[in-house]
């Protein structure tokens, strides 16, 4: 939640994790520009009014560097112009300040359904191949392979954030959730048996690994 009116955030924070939302604040848009490019989110709740940036120009720095999380703005009441412009940029749905958090919480779920790059067969696509989390196939041009929960739990992320490093950290957050014994390795070794699937199926998408840091997903085609 980006939002520089202390007392605001923190109690949406609080009705947040009362319904089982990790909830990371930040007061102003830099930090919060910040934090939605370096760490993964479900959703970023974002006012227009920040100082340092404000909440259209974190919107529009966060789509220009590709990162789709979905986004709610909260816009002052008669703004009509702000949530033009926001949906323009790429917000998934606005809220009207002051607002009810009830109704902040169905809109948050809302969008939180809204998967990204899902067509409407509910499959996600990447390059050559498509991730149906429903059925837990692989789809790719000529068959189709199929996943164990963990790994289309892990292949799901890796689609939904392309043209980032996503973190064994992050992985085990998603996956296992924040209190679990999980390490890395155990990371590490799902991602090998995906490999494996994927090379097996010849799919032009490949998992990369980044020293140090993660895991991106890119495509053959790219040279790399
Ligand atoms: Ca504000």
């Amino acid at each position: 939640m980006i939002e520089d009116e202390k007392y605001i955030a923190r109690a949406v924070a609080e009705v947040l994790k009362k319904s089982h939302y990790t909830v990371d604040l930040a007061y102003d848009g830099e930090y919060g520009l910040e934090c939605s490019t370096m760490e993964i989110y479900d959703a970023v709740i974002l006012d227009i009014m920040l100082p340092k940036r404000d909440g259209l120009s974190v919107l529009r720095e966060m789509r220009k560097q590709g990162i789709k999380t979905p986004v709610l703005l909260l816009t002052a009441r008669g703004e009509v112009e702000d949530r033009v412009q926001g949906l323009d940029l790429g917000a998934d749905d606005y809220l009207a300040k002051p607002f009810h958090t009830d109704e902040l919480l169905a809109r948050l779920r809302a969008i939180c359904r809204r998967k990204v790059n899902e067509d409407y067969d509910g499959l996600i696509s990447f390059s050559d191949i498509k991730l149906s989390p429903h059925t837990l196939m692989l789809k790719y041009d000529g068959g189709e392979v199929s996943l164990t929960l963990k790994e289309t739990q892990i292949l799901e992320i890796l689609m939904n954030n392309v043209n980032r490093i996503v973190t064994k950290g992050s992985i085990i957050e998603k996956v296992w959730g924040y209190d679990t014994d999980v390490e890395d390795n155990h990371v590490e070794s799902h991602i090998s048996l995906l490999r494996k699937k994927m090379s097996g199926a010849g799919t032009a998408a490949r998992i990369r690994t980044i020293r140090g840091a993660g895991y991106t997903l890119i495509s053959g085609e790219d040279g790399s």
